[in-house]
């Protein structure tokens, strides 16, 4: 299973991630998914509503706005993404609970501290069990 990300999206979120260091930052991924593939079509930052270093929340009625809008364009949110400041971008005990609540969403963590970016992961929760996406960078 793979995740597709345009290079600048990308860039947008590791840039977020490193300017919200030492706290975690959130955002939303829209696009589409074909089979096996998660394709973002576009990074749409949020605001941690917990300003924590170790969670992330984000206003339900701003989900639901970037929601309405991905659909009014034939899009979903294909995932979430989230920073781990300084440490390691593995699937947490919240990360877990969380997947498990949205199965087939991709969840893309960036490990990141304010200067460097260690690590990107991305996992999705599908047939029982958390598995890893190939992230392709294009
Ligand atoms: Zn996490």
């Amino acid at each position: 299973m793979r995740l597709r990300i345009k290079r600048e999206d990308l860039s947008a979120i590791e840039r977020h991630s490193k300017q919200s260091f030492p706290l975690e930052c959130c955002g939303l991924l829209v696009g589409r998914r074909t089979g096996t593939e998660f394709e973002v079509l576009e990074a749409v930052p949020a605001e941690n509503v917990k300003r924590s270093p170790t969670l992330f929340e984000m206003d339900p009625q701003f989900v639901h706005a970037v929601l309405s809008r991905a659909e009014s364009r034939g899009l979903t949110i294909v995932g979430f993404y989230h920073s781990h400041p300084g440490v390691g971008a593995y699937v947490s005990g919240k990360d877990a609970e969380f997947l498990k609540l949205w199965p087939g969403v991709a969840w893309l963590i960036i490990s990141a501290t304010r200067e460097l970016i260690e690590e990107r992961r991305a996992y999705v929760y599908e047939g029982d069990e958390i598995r890893e996406l190939k992230i392709e960078v294009y």
